[in-house]
């Protein structure tokens, strides 16, 4: 996708002759802010290692699609992943629960992969791990709440004691094959995400993850804006970066507007309360908890994931929960519906989850 072949030309002769001397002032004029970048670029490939490789920059998924994330970046003998996620079946894949990108190129290139690296735990960046760990054997790193996401899915399919699994930090940096990537400190709706600054032979890609600038964040600092400073500062040779919805005007508020959204709905609300998310949007959990502590309401909660993901992030400290507040769903008939809130996955309208069998009532046991 890059190589560091300098394309700068000689500066053509110039004419002695009165007229055209005075057509090309005016093009010349209009050139040099083209020239004097022309110039910086060239300075900036004059600082690197001289290499002739070119650097492959190859999306298995998530460009152009929601979820199914995974980048692979190879240079020479040396490839990495950047996440690992699942998509959503379309409306006309039948029976068909879970899409994952497709890894035959990875499997062809085995010998060459040096690990995958997380940005972050919603399931489009992490879904696919337990499908594809089992055909690629290569360690993953990632930050302590993406990890404890991913090791409770690779424990509910017996792999993790086969996984090797490193846990990195905001600051940090990984040492694989040729690259060297540092991960820095993003907001998003889910803590500690991360963006990757990825150090090639022929220079540094910034591969932004999901991410929010997020000026009061739920359970974190703001986002690292001054490393990225740094990092343009120094020049990059590629910046990879996607938002949903970024067609439109203006900016996405804080993840704090949705606990005052929350607190709005459940104000004065004298029925019982059912909210759906994602399971691994600990945030937003997070938010619904603190609207229910505050009118008053018992949480509980359905769905196993979503009961792990609420315990590793409280037992991690990205999550608090004040005791007595959640409930068994065995016990929740002894509460008044004015004193429940239900958290429930199934936002996507899965027909395993929860909230699927709660809306069709597929069993008795669902009528809650
Ligand atoms: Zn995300």
């Amino acid at each position: 996708m890059a190589n560091t072949k300098n394309n700068n030309k000689k500066p053509k002769e110039r004419t002695n002759k009165e007229n055209k001397k005075n057509a090309s002032k005016a093009l010349n004029r209009s050139r040099s802010g083209i020239v004097s970048a022309k110039k910086k670029a060239a300075s900036t490939r004059k600082n690197m290692p001289k290499k002739t490789s070119k650097l492959k920059i190859i999306p298995l998924g998530g460009l152009g699609e929601i979820g199914k994330n995974m980048t692979v970046f190879e240079y020479e003998n040396d490839i990495i992943l950047v996440d690992c996620g699942m998509g959503f079946p379309d409306v006309d894949m039948y029976g068909i629960d879970v899409v994952i990108p497709d890894i035959t190129y990875l499997k062809e290139n085995i010998s060459k992969v040096r690990g995958i690296v997380i940005t972050h735990g919603h399931e489009d960046h992490i879904g696919a791990i337990p499908y594809i760990i089992s055909e690629i054997d290569v360690p993953i790193y990632g930050t302590a709440l993406t990890n404890a996401i991913i090791e409770l899915k690779l424990e509910e399919r017996d792999l993790l004691k086969n996984t090797q699994i490193f846990t990195k930090k905001a600051g940090d940096h990984i040492h694989l094959g040729c690259f060297d990537i540092e991960l820095i400190h993003v907001n998003h709706s889910i803590s500690d995400a991360v963006a990757l600054a990825i150090s090639t032979p022929i220079g540094v890609v910034v591969h932004t993850g999901d991410f929010k600038i997020d000026v009061s964040p739920i359970n974190s600092e703001m986002i690292d804006l001054t490393r990225f400073g740094e990092l343009g500062k120094q020049g990059v040779l590629a910046l990879l970066s996607d938002s949903t919805n970024v067609e439109k005007a203006g900016h996405t508020d804080s993840e704090r507007k949705v606990g005052d959204g929350f607190e709005k709905l459940f104000y004065g609300c004298t029925k019982r309360i059912i909210v759906t998310t994602f399971a691994s949007n600990v945030d937003r959990i997070q938010q619904i908890i603190n609207a229910a502590v505050k009118y008053k309401r018992k949480v509980a909660v359905t769905g196993r994931s979503m009961e792990n993901i609420i315990k590793a992030a409280t037992e991690l400290g990205y999550m608090s929960v004040p005791a007595g507040t959640l409930v068994e769903l065995n016990q929740i008939s002894n509460i008044p519906s004015h004193r429940l809130c239900i958290i429930s996955t199934g936002s996507q309208g899965e027909s395993m989850s929860a909230l699927y069998r709660m809306a069709f009532l597929q069993s008795p046991s669902d009528r809650y």
